[in-house]
């Protein structure tokens, strides 16, 4: 997605060999309007898909998921991270290690908000190992429903995530997928 790929080129600060800050437009102030064009991207690819739902994880994959769902119709639930010993019924629970913050996290969605049967999309804002769409996979393995495919606005595939993801065979779509860091620019894959 051209306008992402521009807006990441302009504003995005390469921390080190493998994170990139997009704290200006994705990751902690947001720009609306950059995220309804992403919401429209994802509903465009997704047409052919009949998701009744789409999950992702707080806090950086609500801005995107949130659009999404406005542009396609669905309801958008977050998973929580949570932190305390106790947890309370009725939720469906996975372990998450978080890439940047490197610790381990529980995400929980209530049992309310996911049912058995449904189709499900995830979208978040980065794919990196992973570990948090996973853990959204777990979830909906759990609760018996269906994967219809995974939304990522960036992609970073000198990582991981999207092996694991294709040895398990699920539809990932991204739109910005960056192949590598250098000389301090990010570098696009060309497909
Ligand atoms: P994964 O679980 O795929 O290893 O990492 C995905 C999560 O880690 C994303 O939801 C995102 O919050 C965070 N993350 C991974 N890589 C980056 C990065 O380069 N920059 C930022 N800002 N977050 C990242």
């Amino acid at each position: 997605m051209k306008l992402l790929e521009d807006r990441i080129q302009k504003d995005g600060l390469i921390l080190n060999d493998d994170i990139l800050k997009v704290d200006s437009f994705l990751n902690h102030q947001v720009d609306p309007a950059l995220m309804m064009e992403i919401g429209k991207e994802f509903a465009r690819i997704f047409a052919d898909t009949n998701a009744d739902r789409i999950l992702t994880v707080e806090s950086s994959g609500i801005a995107p998921a949130v659009m999404a769902g406005y542009v396609m119709d669905l309801p958008v639930v977050f998973a929580r991270k949570h932190k305390s010993l106790t947890l309370p019924d009725n939720v469906y629970t996975a372990d998450v290690f978080s890439f940047t913050k490197q610790v381990k996290n529980k995400i929980i969605i209530d049992k309310r908000f996911l049912h058995p049967d449904e189709n499900i999309l995830i979208i978040d804002d980065f794919l990196a190992n992973g570990q948090a769409v996973y853990g959204l996979l777990d979830i909906t393995k759990a609760a018996g429903a269906n994967i219809q495919g995974v939304g990522i606005v960036i992609e970073k595939t000198f990582q991981r995530g999207r092996k694991l993801l294709d040895e398990n065979n699920i539809r990932v779509e991204a739109l910005a997928r960056i192949s590598e860091f250098k000389d301090g620019k990010v570098v696009f894959t060309e497909d």
